[in-house]
């Protein structure tokens, strides 16, 4: 198959939304990263994203929305109160609820699970796709299962070419990684994956918001995964990543340390730091993490990509504040790390 890439102008989107329509792949830019969308009402075409990502089965996708009255149809009972709330102050955007679901919904799409997680995406494209194809898009991350998500057209061809029919390119996303995910069955909103919308943030609209403890370690001997995705390897680079967290001075002591016995024994080193400790590195190799963690986030999978690009065997990265958008940004650094941080 030939995966074409083509700008979102009207003739591209109503031939997404025909693809689509007839049980096809698309993949489509949204706010957080790109999604590999297909109708998540049919078995078939679901079964088919499993397939083209490689991801394991009982791993469930989120489901896409462009109109609130899209969502009676997708859950069972009316939202509560706080999911309410949520979705009056936070969609379209980068949160994601989980609801009971709905029978409309094949538990394919829920891998197996009577929850369904259901998000509103800001994207102009991808909410174009969604209204133009009239149903719900399944749109899990374009990576191939393991892989850094991608958040450019190309990162996404990487993974996909050959695989999809057609990938819409809407320029990077402006997240940069996926979606908070909330849990709000339970009385208290409890956060399984961060995101974009922060505990913080779900705090002030809520009174409350718990996070699960999964969030930033490995899963512990015979612990469920509230999120089943928090159970498998995810974002990592082919080299070995860790992460250094403590005072500017004392964790760029360290990265130095290890990059130069790094170097020394013949491996090859990278260095992700924020923009304003580069210097502290001199002519060492690094690349940029970007000013703060609203940039790392947007950097993160680019650059984690970038370390496989350059072959890299040591990575070894400084760790961004928890607060907001961090929280996200050390998960997925943690999870690519396999959690090996360094306090120092
Ligand atoms: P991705 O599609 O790559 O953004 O991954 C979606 C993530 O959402 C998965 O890793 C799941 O852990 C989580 N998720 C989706 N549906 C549910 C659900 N019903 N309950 C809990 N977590 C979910
Ligand atoms: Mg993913």
């Amino acid at each position: 198959m030939n995966t074409r890439i083509l700008k979102p102008g009207a003739a591209a989107l109503t031939e997404a939304a025909a693809l689509i329509r007839a049980g096809s792949l698309v993949g489509m830019p949204t706010e957080t990263v790109y999604g590999l969308a297909a109708n998540a009402l049919d078995p078939d075409a679901v079964r088919a994203i499993y397939e083209a990502k490689g991801r394991p089965g009982d791993n469930p996708l989120i489901v896409h929305i462009a109109d609130r009255s899209q969502l009676d149809a997708l859950i069972s009972g009316a939202p509560s109160p706080a999911a309410q709330r949520l979705m009056d102050a936070c969609w379209p955007g980068p949160l994601t609820l989980i609801f009971p679901k709905s029978e409309a919904v094949p538990m394919r799409t829920t891998g197996g699970l009577d929850t369904v997680a259901v998000r509103m995406p800001s994207h102009p494209v991808a909410r174009a796709l969604i209204a133009e194809s009239g149903l719900p898009l399944a749109a899990p991350s374009g990576n191939r299962s393991g892989r850094p998500s991608p958040t450019t057209a190309a990162h996404m061809l990487e993974d996909m070419n050959g695989r999809i029919p057609l990938i819409l390119d809407g320029g990077p996303c402006g997240v940069g990684v996926e979606s908070t995910v909330l849990d709000v069955t339970g009385p208290v909103p409890r956060v399984l994956r961060p995101g974009g919308v922060s505990p913080e943030c779900v705090r002030e609209i809520c009174g409350a918001c718990e996070v699960d403890g999964a969030v930033m370690r490995p899963l512990r001997e015979g612990e469920t995964a509230r999120s089943p995705g928090m159970k498998y390897r995810h974002y990592a680079p082919s080299g070995s990543l860790t992460i250094y967290r403590g005072g500017a001075e004392a964790a760029s002591a360290a990265i130095r340390a290890a990059y130069d016995r790094a170097e020394a024994a013949g491996e090859r080193p990278l260095i992700l730091a924020l923009e304003a400790n580069l210097p502290r590195y001199g002519s060492r190799r690094t690349r940029s993490l970007g000013r703060d963690a609203g940039e790392a986030a947007q950097r993160i999978f680019a650059a984690l990509r970038e370390a496989d690009e350059l072959r890299a065997e040591a990575i070894l990265s400084e760790a961004v504040d928890t607060g907001g958008i961090g929280l996200a940004v050390m998960n997925r650094l943690g999870r690519a790390a396999a959690f090996h941080i360094e306090e120092v």
